[in-house]
C-alpha cells in the first residue's frame, strides 16, 4: 500500500512534457509542468484549436501509460 502510494506520488510530482504532434496532429504546440498541469493545458489546447473535447480522466490515462514520460 505505501510503496503503490510512492509509485503515484512520483508520476504525479514528475515534470512531463506532452506534444500535440506525437497525438498525430500538424501542430506543434506542446506543455510542461506535473501531471495536472499538463492536463488542464493540453485539454484546453485540444478543444480551442482543435474542436476535440477530451475528459480528464482520458488524457491522465494516456499520460500514465505512455511509456517515455
Ligand atoms: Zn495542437
Amino acid at each position: 500500500m505505501r510503496a503503490m502510494w510512492w509509485e503515484l506520488a512520483r508520476i504525479m510530482m514528475r515534470e512531463i512534457v506532452v506534444r500535440c504532434d506525437e497525438r498525430g496532429f500538424d501542430c506543434h504546440y506542446s506543455t510542461i509542468g506535473d501531471i495536472y498541469k499538463v492536463i488542464f493545458d493540453y485539454g484546453d489546447h485540444m478543444k480551442k484549436e482543435h474542436g476535440i473535447e477530451y475528459s480528464p480522466g482520458t488524457l491522465e490515462t494516456y499520460l500514465k501509460k505512455r511509456k517515455y514520460n
